[in-house]
């Protein structure tokens, strides 16, 4: 019998199982995918660390939370600096005074609040109440329908006037020619890629891939004294409150013969003809000299039962019915939640982190 079952062998099941392991418990770590990591799983593919499920960038103003992903592995000084294409023009991000000098060719901070203020105060909006409000108070029009509007209705498949506020908070706005997409002080890509520090993080725990948890625990429901599950929080439920929203991405890589194909780690397509997102181009996030290059053009859509949940959707209706959720779950004593999927959080890998610590510490 094992202390834990941790279902699901991404971050944050990892850190946990890694932390119980330290403090002398048994955990069994299940996945269903074939592998280890989650959607941060990387795959080294001729000595390009390629994201499988898209770009993982560490970034973290904790520095208990740095040192501690230190311990694991080394971090390289990428900085990332996406580049944002509309139809023929190509603006850096985040909105930083590169942008705003690109968009309406001036040269001083002054100049571009002028014109961002005017913009404001054209539109006269108080407190924003959606995703669109917020953009337009916070950058004005311009900004907004050539580099916000069309790239976030993409990735969301809603309205922007339908999506919470906070998604687009997450961006920073300054008026400095600084093009750090984060505002966080540590940062980077860890050397030997992610996987790695996954594998380190479960040495002590038995780890089972290819292992649905629903199956499991039909066969063994004693395997473990409790379990930590990272999952969808509605699909453990078996949906009976309704179905959480949520979005899932498809990633088409390709092998390419060149050594640079786009210059940039990051490239975003914002306007709707393109029917991807982004492009990530995975050897720049290493600074990688190989003579050939990977590539995945990134496509938002819906997810279905069956496909990799990989965002949920924090509008209010969905927010609700977690709230129901989450309320069975409190009253669960041997299964504890956490990570995005149970915790239905829009969580980057810091936040993860300091989650799955913090339950660590509270559990053991
Ligand atoms: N966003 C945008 N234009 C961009 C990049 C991002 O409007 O070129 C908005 C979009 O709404 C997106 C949000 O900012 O959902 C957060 O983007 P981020 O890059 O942080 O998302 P992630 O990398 O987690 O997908």
């Amino acid at each position: 019998m094992y202390d834990y079952l941790i279902a699901g062998s991404g971050l944050y099941g990892s850190i946990f199982a890694y932390e119980a392991g330290k403090r002398g418990k048994k955990c069994l770590v299940i996945d269903k995918r074939p592998h280890i990591g989650g959607n941060a799983y990387t795959e080294e593919q001729g000595g390009i660390n390629v994201h499988k499920y898209g770009a993982h960038i560490f970034h973290t103003s904790s520095k208990e939370v740095w040192d501690y992903m230190n311990g694991f592995a080394d971090f390289n000084h990428y900085v990332n600096s996406p580049v944002a294409v509309y139809h023929d023009e190509l603006y850096n991000l985040p909105f930083n005074m590169n942008t705003f000098s690109r968009l309406w060719g001036i040269k001083t901070p002054a100049e571009a609040k002028a014109k961002i203020n005017g913009q404001i105060a054209e539109l006269n909006i108080g407190e924003p109440k959606n995703l669109e409000e917020q953009a337009l108070k916070l950058v004005g029009r311009d900004i907004y329908e050539k580099l916000i509007k069309e790239y976030t209705e993409k990735q969301w498949g809603r309205p922007c006037a339908e999506l919470p506020a906070f998604i687009i908070r997450r961006l920073p706005v300054r008026f400095t020619y600084d093009n750090n997409y984060f505002n966080d002080r540590y940062q980077g890509i860890p050397i030997g890629g992610y996987t790695r520090i996954i594998e380190k993080m479960l040495e002590k725990a038995d780890v089972r891939t290819g292992t649905d948890y629903f199956e499991l625990i039909k066969e063994q429901p004693g395997i473990a004294k409790k379990t930590l599950y990272t999952g969808l929080i509605d699909e453990f439920y078996g949906y009976s409150l309704g179905e959480l929203e949520y979005r899932s991405v498809r990633f088409e890589e390709e092998r390419l013969d060149t050594d640079n194909y786009q210059g940039n780690a990051v490239v975003n397509y914002t306007s709707k003809e393109v029917p991807y997102t982004r492009i990530i181009e995975f050897k720049h996030f290493e600074f990688g000299a190989q003579p050939a290059t990977v590539i995945a053009k990134e496509y938002s859509s819906e997810w279905k039962k069956g496909d990799e949940p990989y965002y949920p959707v924090n509008n209010d209706k969905n927010n609700a019915l977690f709230e129901k959720y989450k309320a069975l779950a409190a009253g669960e004593e041997n299964v504890i939640f956490g990570g995005r999927l149970a915790d239905y959080k829009y969580y980057d890998m810091d936040k993860t982190a300091e989650a799955a610590l913090a339950a660590a510490r509270q559990e053991m």
